[in-house]
């Protein structure tokens, strides 16, 4: 073609050359590619940078369609909106991630792996634990999960995950109320989780009342923090809390 090997566009375009007849199709469409350009070059009209959009090549640029452009897009998770939420605390948040994925060692699925073993839940002893049966079926986190989260819930009190997991995802709700139960949520999964570990490694049963306790007052503490921070549409929370707990 007369065109060096590894020459740009430009200087394809502007190399003094004739323009010849190939015997390979894709040379003549290059020589009709060049051609168009010197044609329009002379033409007068300006060369200017486009970007590929959706629409075709705009001279705008988009970070936002680029991007989608850029990454496989997948369905958006249903519930990741009730588990990261703002003003969480990080080891509970994730504490809750691994239970909305069901990844966390409960012994329905550690005996996949390892054959053999007691599947019995070791704070009630009278049901395979399972991530459903755990948080919160069985008889003793059950009720410590009544006791921080029913007057806050309300109507709409349940004690099945699925059924949690709706509450929480549900924006609908007023948003002091929906804060209330979905830290209430990761805060007694962090909780039971962290005494079931305890009792499996062969400390004793805290008291129901204890962890109540506890529990009652490490949310009362968080509530207290975020007062501090004069967060916007959060102010007199620490009152609607008392109020759900009469
Ligand atoms: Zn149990």
């Amino acid at each position: 073609m007369g065109v060096k090997k590894y020459a740009t566009v430009e200087e394809a375009v502007l190399c003094v050359r004739r323009r010849r007849r190939h015997r390979v199709r894709i040379l003549n469409e290059i020589e009709e590619e060049l051609s168009n350009i010197r044609s329009r070059l002379d033409s007068g009209s300006k060369d200017v940078g486009v970007w590929q959009r959706k629409s075709g090549y705009k001279q705008r640029f988009s970070t936002q369609e680029i991007w989608k452009q850029l990454r496989v897009s997948k369905p958006s998770c249903a519930w990741a909106k009730g588990i990261w939420i703002s003003q969480a605390t990080p080891k509970y948040a994730f504490i809750a991630w691994l239970a909305s994925l069901d990844r966390l060692s409960t012994l329905d699925r550690v005996t996949k792996w390892s054959r053999g073993l007691d599947e019995t839940c070791v704070l009630c002893k009278s049901a395979k634990e399972t991530k459903d049966h755990l948080f919160f079926e069985c008889t003793y986190s059950t009720q410590i999960w009544e006791f921080i989260v029913k007057g806050v819930m309300g109507s709409s009190y349940t004690n099945r995950w699925e059924e949690i997991m709706v509450v929480v995802c549900d924006t609908s709700r007023e948003k002091k109320s929906l804060f209330l139960i979905r830290y209430s949520l990761q805060a007694v999964l962090y909780e039971v989780w962290r005494v079931r570990n305890k009792v499996r490694h062969g400390e004793k049963l805290l008291p129901l009342l204890v962890i109540k306790r506890m529990l009652d007052k490490g949310i009362r503490n968080k509530i207290s923090m975020m007062r501090k921070k004069r967060l916007k549409g959060m102010e007199d929370m620490i009152q609607l809390w008392f109020s759900y707990r009469m």
